[in-house]
């Protein structure tokens, strides 16, 4: 049986103190929980040793990992730093590394990689952009991003990999994928594993959908029988909301 979880990606949101706060409240929020889905957060870097004394109920996860074990990489964070500092997820492939940091499939596998090696769970995010979608491309790039992202992997390693679905054009911008949308890209995405895998695999991994996820529209995205829960941006700075969206699924 596939976990149904919703991850909080904050992003480059939130002061060390302020981040404490809100990891206090999510974790204080937690107790309010309707729903067996699993919560994640996701801190700036800076903040996770910290968060993870706060946390228990809630799972710890990072925004990025380096490609790299160790060494002479400055400025990079390794999956062993951040398992030492509390964390059981990375995020991997973000769209806003994709686009911004340039982070290509084949680098981005490499970390897939490194981060299982280590013992950790990569949320692998894939999406389209809008001009994909509008030209029809959207099943081709999404298939690319998978196939080449978790390239390698094993049907066991997949045990541990949970795949998020965050079209490009509903990150931050307020415009949700409709759950029709949702559902054809998720039932897309599972019959891919099946044929990257096995059906096994298939029907036990989590995907998660991402792009302004929000408590108003969570119900009926997280209705749809391949969406098993959400990687929630904006929304997920608000305790509040953050738990209504864990909620929808009661
Ligand atoms: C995200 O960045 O992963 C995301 C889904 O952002 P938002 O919910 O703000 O659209």
């Amino acid at each position: 049986m596939r976990r149904k979880i919703v991850a909080g990606n904050w992003k480059m949101n939130t002061q060390l103190h302020e981040g404490l706060e809100l990891a206090r409240a999510v974790e204080a929020s937690s107790g309010e929980k309707t729903s067996d889905a699993l919560m994640i957060i996701a801190p700036p870097f800076t903040h996770l040793a910290k968060v993870s004394e706060v946390i228990s109920e809630v799972k710890l996860a990072a925004q990025n990992c380096s490609t790299e074990e160790s060494g002479a990489y400055t400025g990079e964070i390794s999956p062993d730093m951040l398992k030492s500092a509390g964390v059981e997820y990375v995020i991997i492939g973000h769209s806003e590394r994709r686009s911004y940091y340039h982070e290509d499939n084949e680098m981005l596998n490499r970390k897939v990689q490194l981060v299982l090696s280590k013992g950790l769970s990569p949320i692998f995010c894939c999406g389209e952009l809008l001009e994909e979608r509008e030209a029809g491309k959207h099943f081709d790039v999404i298939r690319e991003q998978i196939s080449v992202g978790l390239k390698g992997l094993s049907s066991s390693d997949m045990k541990n990999v949970i795949v998020a679905y965050e079209p490009v054009w509903a990150i931050g911008t307020g415009v949700t994928a409709s759950p029709e949308q949702a559902q054809e890209m998720h039932k897309y995405i599972r019959d891919l594993l099946a044929g990257l895998f096995d059906a096994q695999v298939a029907d036990d991994t989590t995907l998660l959908y991402g792009g302004s996820c929000k408590p108003s529209n969570a119900e009926e995205l997280f209705a749809n029988p391949d969406v098993d829960g959400g990687l929630i941006g904006g929304a997920s700075l608000k305790a509040d909301d953050f738990i209504r969206i864990v909620n929808a699924y009661a």
